[in-house]
């Protein structure tokens, strides 16, 4: 049985009220929150975040 993909990644993400930039875990555990002006970006779900707002570019 071959064992489901669980490679971590970041993700750049733009705020989408402030437009900041940032870079957010894709597995985060805590609620992140824009540096900037506090929006919620990602929101963790069962090991893998659910991300909020608009992703830019996925790093390896
Ligand atoms: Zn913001």
């Amino acid at each position: 049985m071959r064992i489901k993909e669980t490679r971590s990644k970041f993700l750049r993400v733009r705020c989408d009220d402030c437009e900041n930039e940032q870079i957010v875990f894709d597995h985060a555990t805590t609620t992140v929150r824009c540096n900037v002006c506090g929006r919620t970006l990602a929101e963790p779900s069962g090991g893998k975040a659910r991300i909020k707002t608009r992703i830019i570019e996925v790093l390896g």
